[in-house]
């Protein structure tokens, strides 16, 4: 009997401890060995016609010492617990046709789950993920993510396959949901799989890896809390009775009534998933791109595959489908009637409920509770600033203050290129630079890093790789707006301009760099207060338009450590600020007083730059500091080092050609592993 093992060293350390165990048929076999230990293959030649498994994740050495040392033992005492396992190396996605059970796949199954994990794997590594281990479990395929994470993550890793399950499980193919515990087992890649009888239509069939990536990356642990936190964002989105009739909302009424095509409905662990024929944003993302969930708990979501639909959660769905969804409620109540081409500000001081015009004291318990989950939040896509505020909420402004060459702008303009990739429409004034220049700037951002290249007329200039430029052009046209100063820089104009552009196309980010380069009449006596009043305007608008100004603002010296107080104009620009941040370059002059106000903050030397938070009125967050890595070369920060901002999804899209998994040539593979 000869049983070639496939990819034990690929997988683990080679001096790694690792147990292998065989579950079924009864006895339970177990043996703990070292990944590269010639016992293994020999051990389980013993039992050719039993399936083995794996654990994924390092085990710790102690149990090395249990009776099954370096060979199987039937009915062990013990096998591996989770607290027997160091960390986390990988994730295991587990793409499982559904049939019945104990029976092996049929080819059409696998055929179905290999669409699916082949999507999945699509779908991550356009968001950063790096190239996964891929197998072929015998029944269906395995996608593993190599991370590097504590045993505490295991709620991270357990909403994250949630996650997968809502957007990728179909009628036929599961996302297995519960292979998130640290010790959890995977096929010992080479055994066969042997469920049921093997017949032609449902044959054993080898397990084995089939396609690896050149170079096996990690991971960054930012981007899979990045998904597993879409679990939450489409929880709480319920519909609040106390602001809905009586009746409890029902979903298919809802899509019947409005027209909205079911293709299927395919129920995944946390409730049903209905996949749509047609997204209601794009009509172009088709064949159930688009799905509305009802979950378990009574909540309801919506997700979009599309990176131009990324932002889109169940709020923005219904009301996409139903513009009078939310405006009846006493939180948009007159404002919204009396104004039925805006949308409903929801997020603004409430009107009243009722008609009364004047001034008046409202009773207790007919103001409405805060619905949060009415707020439209624009991510920053830092994950770490995200985390900490929630986002930038519409209908709110932040001022963005910071010396010279704090990067500021750079950091701005690249929240305004993530608000792009989030789906928003971004308007942007730039006082210091021609539209050209912005334009350049920009197109860099968007690149990243690893589609720009050394200019090779000009040495220090970093210039477009060919052919990228039709590509950001195509993503950006439609959505950024940049003012043209061609015009002057009146700030009166410069406003209208704006609002203008914003209303006609409904933006949701405005950008204002800044306000030094605002023109202001001449004959301005107090030049603080003007200031204080364009601050206002642009408090206004954010509130009327419904969108979030990004208010770049010097400050009035550049020397020191500088602190809100500094920030020019009267305290009026940071009181009427719904968040201050005050952008830091990392350099000598900065490291060698932050420890004067962060006493125990430490900055490793790679961090570049600095975002410390100093005012956050929706959540209270102040004194935060956020760490950002800067990428010369294509201008762009990151709070991951060594992660590129994903703007340019498209590209990572296209690079991903693999229709879908080949085989890998055995002949390639260290002959290790094969
Ligand atoms: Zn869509």
């Amino acid at each position: 009997m000869d049983i070639t093992l496939s990819g034990l060293t690929l997988l683990h350390q080679p001096d790694d401890i690792i147990e292998i165990r065989s579950i079924d048929p009864k006895p339970v076999i177990s043996g703990y060995f070292r990944a590269d230990s010639p016992a293994i293959a020999h051990e389980i030649a013993r039992y050719p016609n039993r399936t083995f498994y794996q654990t994924m994740n390092p085990v710790k050495s102690a149990c090395y010492a249990r009776e099954q040392h370096e060979r199987l033992v039937e009915r062990p005492r013990e096998t591996t617990s989770d607290n027997d396992i160091v960390g986390y190396q990988w994730i295991l996605i587990d793409a499982d046709p559904v049939r019945p059970s104990g029976v092996s796949a049929s080819k059409n199954e696998k055929e179905a789950a290999r669409r699916v994990a082949g999507m999945a794997m699509k779908k991550l590594m356009a968001m950063g993920f790096s190239e996964p281990v891929v197998a072929d479990s015998g029944n269906g395929y395995h996608l593993l993510f190599k991370i590097h994470a504590g045993t505490e993550e295991r709620q991270v890793l357990s909403d994250f396959l949630s996650v997968l399950d809502m957007w990728f499980s179909t009628d036929a193919v599961k996302i297995d949901t519960a292979v998130f515990n640290p010790a959890r087992i995977t096929k010992l890649y080479g055994t066969v799989a042997r469920k049921g009888a093997s017949t032609l239509e449902r044959p054993h069939r080898q397990s084995s890896i089939i396609r690896r990536p050149a170079d096996v990356k990690e991971t960054p642990m930012a981007l899979v809390r990045n998904i597993a936190g879409e679990k939450q964002k489409a929880v709480p989105t319920s519909e609040n009775p106390r602001l809905r009739s009586s009746n409890a909302f029902n979903l298919d009424q809802f899509l019947s009534d409005y027209g909205i095509q079911v293709i299927q409905k395919v129920p995944i662990s946390s409730g049903m998933k209905y996949q749509l024929a047609e997204c209601p944003f794009d009509p172009s993302h088709k064949h159930g791109d688009a799905a509305v969930f009802a979950y378990s708990n009574g909540s309801f979501g919506f997700h979009c595959f599309h990176s131009s639909c990324a932002s889109y959660h169940w709020h923005e769905f219904r009301e996409k489908v139903d513009p009078d969804a939310y405006v009846n409620s006493p939180r948009t109540g007159s404002q919204s009637l009396a104004q039925p081409a805006q949308r409903g500000s929801d997020v603004s001081p409430a009107p009243q409920p009722g008609n009364s015009a004047g001034p008046r004291m409202l009773d207790f318990a007919e103001i409405p509770n805060y619905d949060r989950s009415k707020i439209i939040v624009v991510r920053s896509r830092f994950q770490a600033l995200d985390n900490r505020i929630g986002g930038f909420n519409r209908g709110e402004m932040s001022v963005w203050s910071g010396g010279n060459a704090s990067g500021k702008s750079t950091l701005v303009s690249q929240i305004g290129l993530a608000a792009v990739t989030e789906g928003c429409k971004v308007a942007m004034f730039s006082g210091e630079m021609t539209a050209s220049r912005v334009r350049e700037w920009v197109l860099l951002q968007a690149a990243g890093p690893d589609f720009v290249m050394q200019d090779p007329l000009s040495p220090n200039h970093f210039c477009l790789k060919p052919g990228i430029e039709q590509k950001l052009d195509a993503m950006l046209t439609g959505k950024l707006s940049i003012y043209d100063n061609d015009f002057g820089t009146d700030w009166e104009r410069v406003t209208n301009t704006i609002y203008d552009w914003v209303r006609k196309n409904g933006a949701s980010v405005v950008i204002i760099d800044n306000l030094m380069a605002l023109d202001i009449p001449t004959g301005t006596n107090d030049k603080y207060d003007m200031q204080s009043r364009i601050a206002k305007r642009f408090s206004a608008m954010a509130k009327e338009l419904n969108v979030h100004v990004h208010f770049i603002c010097h400050p009035r010296k550049t020397e020191a450590f500088l602190r809100k107080g500094d920030i020019s104009g009267t305290a009026d620009l940071t009181n009427v600020a719904d968040n201050v941040f005050m952008v830091h370059r990392v350099n000598a002059d900065f490291m060698m007083r932050y420890k004067t106000v962060y006493p125990k903050l430490v900055i490793d030397q790679d961090v570049s730059t600095v975002i410390e938070i100093m005012k956050n009125r929706d959540l209270g967050v102040v004194d935060e500091i956020i760490k950002l890595y800067f990428d010369r070369r294509s201008r762009t920060l990151s709070d991951v080092k060594g992660l590129p901002p994903q703007h340019a999804w498209t590209e990572k899209m296209e690079q991903i050609t693999m229709q879908d998994f080949t085989v890998v040539d055995n002949a390639e593979l260290p002959a290790e592993w094969r």
